[in-house]
């Protein structure tokens, strides 16, 4: 029987990648930092609370991950944890920095000295590409980042790929392009579009508030995505990988994609911080924009070429972006009830 552990089991990712190694026979280790209250609702939701064995730690605490990885031995190493959400990177740059670039080798270096036969994931990011130097981005695309979060990632991916280099680590990462779900944290722009719009829907009268609309994202299905994951460690050798549908969409897109789930069809009008929604239906204004919601600096395209994942994982997107946007709409609608 193999066993795993999950860093971050108790965020999006870590919970449907517990589920898919649950289903595939693993013991499935989980470490999480201490809360007042621990957040367990995914785990919950996926009815797999029960089922995983959980162990304290803290990204930024060296010797809490010492003790994991010298006192509980697993095959994989799934370091998910990280302050993940680029907007908050600028308010809390230095704790960003520790726990998503320091962080990484500290785990590292603990495997390299009590655990070097087991492998290792690192969760890379598609923000590491940023202001983007070629489209579509593929695992050889030069990186530029544009946030403390996107700088401290590429720490974490060089890191991870130094460890390889350095000490034959079969460590990977997976450079992961925007994935979304149901259980996506309410900050990220898709959860706050489908929670907002099933808000309206029932009823509500408060538009919904957003701030760059122009953006484009590739956005996909997190359940592909952590068998994405668990493939690479499958492979005979470490490697890098992109992880995306190759379709981009514009925030603006999502929103109607998520609100015709919901029964609206929305006519928009005007441009930037002016741009505003209104459900052609009801007359009902459904979302505005404020400047409160732009970034100090922007990632305006990321389109991702998985080409290497499905020639090698055989690994590719089975959920397009109207479909996720439907998805997560009906999630939020049907939970409001
Ligand atoms: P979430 O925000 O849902 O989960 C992040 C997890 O990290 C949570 O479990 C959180 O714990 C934990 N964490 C945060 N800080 C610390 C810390 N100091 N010590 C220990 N644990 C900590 O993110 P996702 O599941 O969406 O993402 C998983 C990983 O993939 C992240 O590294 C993210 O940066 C990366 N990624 C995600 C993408 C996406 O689109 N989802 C795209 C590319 C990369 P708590 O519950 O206590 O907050
Ligand atoms: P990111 O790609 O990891 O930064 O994921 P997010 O979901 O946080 O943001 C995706 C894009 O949506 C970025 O270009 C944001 O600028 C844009 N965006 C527009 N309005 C909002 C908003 O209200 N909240 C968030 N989080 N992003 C927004």
């Amino acid at each position: 029987m193999k066993s795993a552990m999950i860093t971050g089991i108790t965020g999006q990712d870590g919970a449907y990648l517990a589920r898919l190694l649950l289903k595939k026979g693993y013991i499935v280790h989980g470490a999480l930092r201490r809360s007042a209250q621990p957040a367990l609702t995914r785990l919950q939701a996926l009815g797999i609370a029960g089922k995983v064995q959980l162990h304290d730690f803290d990204l930024c605490d060296e010797n809490s991950i010492l003790r994991l990885v010298r006192d509980v031995k697993v095959d994989e190493f799934y370091n998910l944890a990280a302050q993940s959400f680029v907007g908050a990177s600028w308010d809390v740059p230095v704790f960003t920095s520790d726990a998503n670039a320091m962080g990484v080798v500290r785990i590292l270096d603990a495997l390299r000295t009590f655990a070097p036969q087991t492998r290792y994931y690192q969760a890379s990011t598609s923000e590491m590409f940023g202001c983007v130097r070629e489209v579509p981005q593929r695992e050889t695309t030069a990186l530029y980042p544009r946030s403390p979060y996107g700088v401290a990632k590429v720490y974490g991916h060089y890191i991870t790929g130094n460890y390889r280099e350095s000490f034959g680590m079969h460590a990977s990462s997976g450079i992961l392009f925007n994935h979304e779900s149901p259980l996506r944290g309410a900050e990220f722009v898709t959860r706050k579009i489908t929670l907002g719009l099933s808000r309206l829907a029932r009823g509500g009268t408060d538009p919904l508030v957003l701030g760059n609309l122009d953006a484009q994202r590739d956005w996909g299905f997190a359940g592909d995505y952590v068998e994405g994951m668990w493939r690479m460690l499958q492979q005979d050798q470490p490697d890098d990988y992109v992880l995306a549908t190759g379709v981009t969409t514009p925030i603006r897109d999502f929103v109607s994609h998520a609100a015709e789930a919901l029964g609206m069809r929305l006519e928009w009008t005007g441009q930037g911080t002016q741009a505003k929604a209104d459900d052609r239906i009801t007359g009902k204004r459904i979302v505005e924009v404020s400047e409160r919601f732009f970034r100090p600096a922007e990632v305006d395209l990321l389109i991702g070429d998985p080409a290497k994942a499905q020639r090698s994982l055989g690994w590719r997107a089975t959920v397009g972006v109207r479909e996720l946007a439907t998805m997560m709409a009906r999630a939020d609608y049907d939970a409001a009830a």
